[in-house]
C-alpha cells in the first residue's frame, strides 16, 4: 500500500487502542512524540525499498536508502515478518532508552504507539496481491482472503478510492463514539 494510506492506517489503529484499553496519564509532549512515533512506525517496514517514502522524507535518504535498504534482503522481506517485528521492536526500546535522558517523555507509550503503526503497517499490507511473508524465513506469502485475485493492488483504484476514504470515514466514526473517552484523555494531560 502506499504512504498515505499506511500513515492513516497506523492513525486509524492507535485511535482504536486508545478508545479501548486503559490510557496511563501522559504530558502533551509524550502524546506529541507519541503520534510522530505511530507515524514512522506505520513506514518502516518499507525502509526495506530504497524508494520509501521515508526515507524521501529524510535528509539525504535517497542516498541512505540505497545504502542500507538492501540490509533488510529486499522489499517485503523480514522486514514485513514476525521476527522482523521482534527484532525492530527490541531495536526500538534499545533507542527508545538511550535517548530517554534527552527526550523526556512516557518512552513506554512512545514504544506501544511505534509498534501498532508498525503492526498495522504489515495488516494492511496482506491485503495486497503480494502478501507478506509473516513466517520469514519461510518462503510463503500470506494475504487476505487467501485467494489472491481478491486482493487489493497496491496503490491502485480500489485502494485509493474505497480503503483509503473507508479508513478515514471509520476513523471518524471511532473518535465519534468514543467523543467522552478522547475528551477525557485531553482534559487529563499533565502539563
Ligand atoms: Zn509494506
Amino acid at each position: 500500500m502506499v504512504a498515505r494510506t499506511h500513515d492513516l492506517a497506523a492513525f486509524t489503529t492507535l485511535s482504536i487502542v486508545a478508545a479501548y484499553t486503559p490510557l496511563p496519564q501522559m504530558t502533551m509532549a509524550t502524546m506529541l512524540v507519541s503520534l510522530a512515533a505511530n507515524f514512522i512506525g506505520g513506514l518502516a517496514p518499507d525502509l526495506d525499498q530504497p524508494t520509501s517514502d521515508l526515507w524521501r522524507r529524510i535528509p539525504a535518504g535517497s542516498i541512505w536508502g540505497r545504502i542500507l535498504s538492501p540490509l533488510f534482503g529486499g522489499h517485503r522481506m523480514i522486514a514485513h515478518s514476525i521476527v522482523g517485528i521482534v527484532i525492530i521492536g527490541i531495536g526500538m526500546q534499545w533507542l527508545l532508552s538511550s535517548i530517554a535522558h534527552i527526550l523526556v517523555v512516557d518512552m513506554n507509550v512512545v514504544w506501544w504507539a511505534f509498534m501498532i503503526g508498525l503492526v498495522s503497517h504489515i495488516f494492511m499490507d496482506t491485503f495486497t496481491k503480494e502478501g507478506v511473508p509473516l513466517l520469514f524465513p519461510l518462503p510463503w506469502n500470506f494475504g487476505f482472503p487467501p485467494v489472491k485475485a481478491l486482493r487489493v493492488k497496491a496503490g491502485g483504484m480500489f485502494e485509493k478510492s474505497v480503503i483509503f476514504p473507508g479508513l478515514m470515514l471509520f476513523t471518524g466514526f471511532i473518535y465519534y463514539i468514543n467523543y467522552p473517552k478522547f475528551l477525557d484523555l485531553f482534559r487529563n494531560l499533565i502539563t
